[in-house]
């Protein structure tokens, strides 16, 4: 199989605005995006990756179009595919990502993957019989949470604030697993089947509020947690003349299964710190650095180098979706403001380490 045609990992930067909290504390904007070149500048450095979108140079507006769609359609080509967004917590990953379904429905990268793909099946729901499944896990700990247990759903919250979070009880933990042929599954998670974008925009609601509801302090929480939501695209060539149904002897190479995973990561503050929660995110973002930057690494990959996916559950889970076939996009999300600015390094160290 051909691999490496392109390089199979792109590096996106995308900075947003000051926020209003930030002008009052009188945060001067420390990043510029240079006009007509993929580089951000902070300070004296300047470092350059596939895309950069920023308030100035190239607007956001773009990112969708350039860093997201060509992935969505891989999808109908059968290819897996995982969009992360990385950065400190308020840099604005659960905005680029639309995992936090307050921030407006349509700004944000997976309702828009939502759109693109009904509207793709739409034109080719004649030929293509479709089967959509949706799941909704979050990585906290190194233990994997189902956002879209329903029932744990509608239990009423107890006195420290855990509603649709703790697992139920007799219920077996989620359990990651790979089959003979290397597809990754989650043994135990939720998945929802779904025909409409009505149906997959709610199972996007139910668990984004399920993740911000789910503990007593919201903002640690989900700072802390890897937020994974996974769509799954089966695809049936439908036979052309109702006569052909019966011969089954081709329909293996007329089905198609690929999934793209839509990840908005844990805060990329807690990665050097200390601690006994720490260290668990440490794990995940390490050893996706190390992933992604073996993967990201031509000579590497030519010689067959191992690549340390069993090291987290975030790298095992991603595992069929990272690397070989697979398309991925990093989109590192960083703040303008100076008071940010020794994060804001660390995440272009990290994000261009993956290139
Ligand atoms: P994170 O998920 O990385 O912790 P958020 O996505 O919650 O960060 O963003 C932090 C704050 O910044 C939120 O108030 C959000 O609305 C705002 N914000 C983030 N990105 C943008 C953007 N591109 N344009 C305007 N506001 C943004
Ligand atoms: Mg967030």
């Amino acid at each position: 199989m051909e691999t490496g045609e392109d390089c199979c990992v792109k590096v996106a930067v995308h900075v947003r605005p000051l926020i209003a909290d930030e002008k009052l504390q009188g945060c001067k904007d420390c990043v510029t995006v240079v006009a007509g070149k993929p580089q951000v500048q902070i300070g004296a450095r300047s470092y350059t990756f596939d895309h950069v979108y920023g308030s100035t140079g190239s607007p956001s507006c773009n990112m969708f179009e350039e860093c997201v769609a060509p992935l969505v359609d891989g999808l109908f080509q059968g290819y897996n595919a995982t969009v992360l967004a990385y950065g400190q917590t308020g840099s604005g990953k659960t905005y680029t990502m639309g995992t936090g379904f307050k921030e407006g429905f349509q700004a944000g990268i997976i309702p828009q993957v939502m759109n693109v793909l009904f509207n793709k099946i739409g034109t080719l729901k004649d030929q293509i019989e479709f089967q959509l499944h949706v799941s909704f896990i979050e990585i906290l700990k190194e233990e994997v949470r189902d956002l879209l247990d329903s029932s744990s759903m509608g239990k009423p919250e107890t006195a420290n604030g855990h509603a649709g979070k703790m697992a139920s009880p007799g219920k077996p933990p989620i359990q990651i697993r790979e089959t003979s042929n290397g597809v990754i599954t989650l043994a135990g998670s939720t998945e929802v089947g779904v025909t409409t974008l009505k149906e997959m925009a709610a199972c996007l609601e139910q668990g984004s509020l399920s993740r911000a509801t789910g503990s007593t302090n919201m903002n640690n929480q989900s700072s802390r947690s890897h937020a994974i939501f996974t769509i799954t695209l089966e695809q049936m060539h439908k036979p052309k003349n109702p006569n052909d149904s019966c011969l089954n002897d081709t329909m293996d190479d007329e089905y198609l299964c690929a999934k793209l995973h839509l990840v908005d990561l844990a805060g990329s503050e807690r990665a050097k710190r200390t601690g006994s929660d720490g260290v668990h995110i440490n794990k995940g973002l390490l050893a996706l650095g190390n992933v992604i930057s073996a993967l990201g690494d031509e000579k590497k990959r030519k010689e067959g180098v191992h690549v340390p996916y069993r090291d987290s559950k975030l790298t095992r889970l991603l595992q069929d979706s990272l690397g070989g076939n697979s398309r991925t996009v990093m989109i590192a999300c960083i703040s303008p403001a100076d008071i940010n600015a020794e994060e804001t390094l660390n995440t272009l160290k990290y994000a261009n380490r993956a290139r």
